[in-house]
């Protein structure tokens, strides 16, 4: 091991930054960010640092490194456009057994700042040990992805209990036990979800019980539109943490390979009307789940809370007392208008844009006609397939010119994406002999005729 990871505190310490320029600059904010009392040495600075000079944040000497700079300071960062400059300081700084940290490859400091991840008070801090800071800043990126900003609260709740559960178990395995089981629980949970109020107060419970007790909850979850890159940062952690998950046909296939591989799966899919558990049941069984204390993941298409009957769902879950949270996701209508290039308003051509079920009740669509048929709008039709010549029909007969551009677009946001465009009058004659695939969209509206120009998503079948 080259250098040893070691967290330093800055606090009040005096620190020597030799350059102006913009690797000085960042130094320069991290070490103020911990802290540090600083002081800047250099004939010619960038304006932040001027600005952090003149309002008496750093002390600035506007000249040439001098080596009576190195007096009194506890740190020193050698961050000037000079080789020699930062080599000479280098040495000088460890001939005096100071740290120093040299900004440019010309020599090798005592001291590399880490790329960090801050979830403060959680701090995470990657080196290669000089080999590669890119591959450093790469892993942070991935990491940053990882880790929801949340997890900082979480810390937070630790620290703040942390001596009382000390009280409270005796042995440190005891107390490892207790958090390791809080860490991966609903109290967990709750502070990554914003309910740090009723965290405190279950675990100050748990705490007054003989043993901490587990707690079925019931998460539905928006899977989006059917790329996985498409999730949501918490969609995703819940999926990993679940005992259960309850999927729907909607639930691609590479998403539900991202719930935890020994979660049991079962499947309520329905394919239009023939409903593999009915919706009644569904309720019931989540509910179930959760009393058997397990904490069941309702993975959904699109958004839950979108033509999804989740509203439904966590009624029974209410009036069953059963704990439950809902995790928003990305509806079909943004996804496949993002990746099929359909802006859902645009100044030009639409000011609003309604959502509409287009599903089928005795070879009719229950919708309002007149509000559909209005001008400068565009209309966005979930479960419209099978009607989609009623659909052309209604609206032609509402006064829509049969000239209106639409869409057809199936498997949005997937590798079999594909997008049919026409008009009110072409469009069903167009898809006919299409063996077009569920799900599918479908856009009315002036939008659609952008789409030549603004689509990006190739899809394998085009
Ligand atoms: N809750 C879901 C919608 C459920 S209703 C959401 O917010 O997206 C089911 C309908 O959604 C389908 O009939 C279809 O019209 C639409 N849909 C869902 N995913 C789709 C996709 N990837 N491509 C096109 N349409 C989709």
């Amino acid at each position: 091991m080259d250098f040893l990871p070691l967290c330093l505190d800055l606090k009040q310490r005096p620190c020597l930054v030799v350059g102006g320029g913009d690797v000085a600059s960042r130094k320069v904010q991290l070490l103020l960010k911990a802290g540090a009392h600083v002081t800047l040495v250099s004939p010619e600075s960038r304006d932040d640092l001027l600005a952090l000079a003149e309002a008496g944040t750093i002390i600035h000497h506007a000249r040439a490194f001098q080596h009576r700079d190195l007096d009194g300071q506890y740190l020193i960062i050698a961050a000037t456009d000079s080789a020699e400059v930062n080599q000479e300081i280098n040495q000088l700084a460890q001939d005096h057994e100071k740290l120093v940290n040299v900004a440019d490859q010309s020599a090798q400091g005592n001291v590399i700042f880490p790329s960090i991840i801050d979830r403060d008070p959680l701090q995470i801090a990657i080196s290669s040990n000089g080999a590669s800071p890119l591959l450093s800043r790469v892993l942070r990126v991935k990491l940053e992805s990882l880790i929801p900003n949340a997890y900082g609260r979480l810390a937070g709740l630790i620290k703040k209990f942390r001596s009382q559960v000390k009280g409270r178990y005796e042995s440190q395995a005891e107390r490892r036990r207790f958090w390791e089981k809080l860490l991966q629980g609903s109290i967990a949970e709750m502070v990554l979800s914003g309910r740090e109020q009723e965290a405190e107060e279950r675990l100050e419970e748990c705490l007054k019980q003989a043993a901490p007790k587990a707690k079925g909850e019931v998460y539905l979850v928006g899977a989006g539109p059917g790329d996985p890159d498409l999730l949501t940062f918490r969609a995703l952690r819940l999926m990993q943490q679940a005992d259960v998950v309850v999927y729907d046909r909607l639930v691609s296939k590479p998403i539900l390979e991202l719930t935890r591989r020994d979660a049991e799966r079962i499947y309520v899919g329905k394919a239009r009307a023939d409903h593999a558990l009915r919706q009644e049941d569904i309720n019931k069984l989540l509910a179930k789940l959760a009393k058997e204390n397990k904490r069941v993941v309702r993975l959904k298409g699109g958004d839950p809370f979108i033509f999804g009957r989740g509203g439904e769902e966590i009624e029974t879950l209410a009036a069953e007392g059963v704990n439950f949270q809902v995790v928003p996701a990305i509806t079909a209508a943004l996804g496949t208008a993002a990746y099929a290039g359909i802006p859902l308003t645009h100044r030009d051509y639409a000011q609003s844009c309604l959502f509409v079920t287009g599903h089928l009740k005795d070879n009719t669509m229950n919708l309002n006609w007149e509000a559909l048929a209005q001008p400068q709008q565009t209309v966005v039709v979930y479960m419209g397939y099978m009607g989609l010549p009623v659909l052309c029909q209604k609206l032609m007969e509402h006064g829509v010119p049969a000239d209106k551009p639409i869409a057809l677009v199936q498997q949005a946001t997937t590798p079999e994406q594909r997008v049919f465009t026409g008009t009110l009058s072409t469009l069903p004659d167009l898809i006919k002999n299409e063996n077009v695939k569920p799900p599918s969209l479908i856009i009315v509206g002036d939008v659609v005729k952008l789409q030549e120009k603004l689509k990006w998503f190739k899809s394998e079948s085009e």
